[in-house]
């Protein structure tokens, strides 16, 4: 559902001034107030205008909107719910009084899971085809040794907060216009925690949790590839007050390789050719993954042509099976001749009938007739 404009919302102009947008707020809130209102949608328009005003009210709030627009009221709170803050007090605090709505509360003893790590690391080609196993230090919050978590000195424990009884809320009244405002707050006390420590455990100084360097054994499969991603269930960071770890992820960089190109579980290789070899035909050795092999090349090969090994290339990740090694043969003209090499060659070009001055002049009379027409 998308939102309506809050100026809409008030009916009132968005150079209005703070006198002008009470006006307006108390006349609306006492027309949709549900306790006098039992039309179906008094509840929503009455959400609607308590929702407006709460942002035209506040000045900070005012120019943000006004800039910015609509701000999700459930944002910073995904990702573990970190945001227990001041930004859920107001509108969601007063709904509930009318309500008795269960509201977005969040209860500050209830467990949480712990956040998930990423960690990036670069592995040799060869490590990503055969794979690895390795340790890895990662750093890491881990609960406390100590006091287990719980952030109180040895002996001691944290006690519940007095002045919220646990709730890490605290209830401020408000009298307003139309009535007793029963607004919920973050508790001083506690700082929303629901429990004071006295003595404060000497290791992590209260917080439950300290920074480790954890080392952690990972296998890397055979066939990972550039950029694959390897979860490690449940070595993130520790979870609060008996709640799960979060998972590790570990991101693969794959070096490249000065002779091997891969596409996925294909290999790729240049490997060259004289033009004697190339012309007769020859067999040469061809470096694999696994070492050298012998390739075959028939007479007659052109330039370019590509031969496959069959299973050379890197083991399948899922399912079973090779990939293969093509090999790419270019055949490279030699630029330093001696004199006896040049009279072979030109004899070589006489036998084959080719007599390269003639040849050329031939091409170059075609030339001729193509351009001339
Ligand atoms: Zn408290
Ligand atoms: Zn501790």
């Amino acid at each position: 559902m998308s939102k309506r404009d809050y100026y809409e919302v008030l009916g009132i102009s968005n150079s209005a001034s703070a006198d002008e947008i009470k006006k307006a707020y108390r006349k609306l809130a006492r027309t949709y107030h549900p306790d006098v209102n039992k039309a179906d949608d008094a509840e929503v328009k009455f959400k609607e205008v308590q929702e407006a005003y709460e942002v035209l009210s506040d000045t900070q709030k005012r120019s943000q909107y006004d800039q910015f627009g609509h701000i999700d009221p459930n944002q910073g709170m995904g990702g573990g719910g970190g945001g227990f803050g001041q930004d859920m007090g107001g509108f969601g605090d007063i709904f509930d009084m009318f309500f008795g709505g269960g509201g977005r509360q969040q209860n500050p003893n209830a467990p949480k899971r712990g956040a998930d790590l990423q960690y990036s690391m670069t592995i040799e080609f060869k490590e990503a085809v055969f794979g690895k196993e390795m340790d890895i230090t990662i750093p890491r919050t881990e609960t406390c040794d100590d006091c287990h978590g719980s952030g109180a000195k040895k002996g001691t424990s944290a006690e519940t907060c007095s002045h919220c009884q646990g709730t890490g809320q605290e209830e401020v009244v408000q009298n307003t216009a139309f009535g007793r405002i029963v607004n919920r707050r973050v508790c001083r006390h506690c700082q929303g925690k629901g429990k004071i420590i006295k003595s404060k455990c000497g290791s992590c100084h209260g917080a439950g949790s300290v920074q480790k360097q954890r080392k952690i054994h990972i296998k890397i499969p055979a066939g990972v590839d550039d950029g694959a991603q390897l979860r490690v269930s449940g070595e993130g960071e520790a979870g609060q007050r008996g709640g799960p770890s979060g998972d590790l992820y570990v991101v693969i960089r794959v070096k490249s390789h000065e002779f091997f190109e891969r596409d996925g579980d294909d290999i790729y290789c240049e490997v060259p050719l004289t033009f004697a070899q190339a012309a007769l035909g020859d067999e040469i050795e061809v470096p694999t993954l696994t070492g050298k092999v012998k390739l075959k090349i028939p007479s007659g090969t052109q330039t370019d042509t590509y031969f496959r090994l069959k299973g050379k290339g890197v083991a399948k990740l899922r399912g079973y099976g090779q990939g293969d090694q093509h090999v790419k043969v270019v055949v490279v003209t030699p630029s330093h001749l001696s004199d006896k090499e040049k009279e072979l060659l030109e004899e070589f070009a006489n036998l084959n009938g080719e007599q390269t001055h003639k040849k050329n002049q031939s091409f170059f009379d075609k030339m001729k007739k193509a351009f001339l027409g």
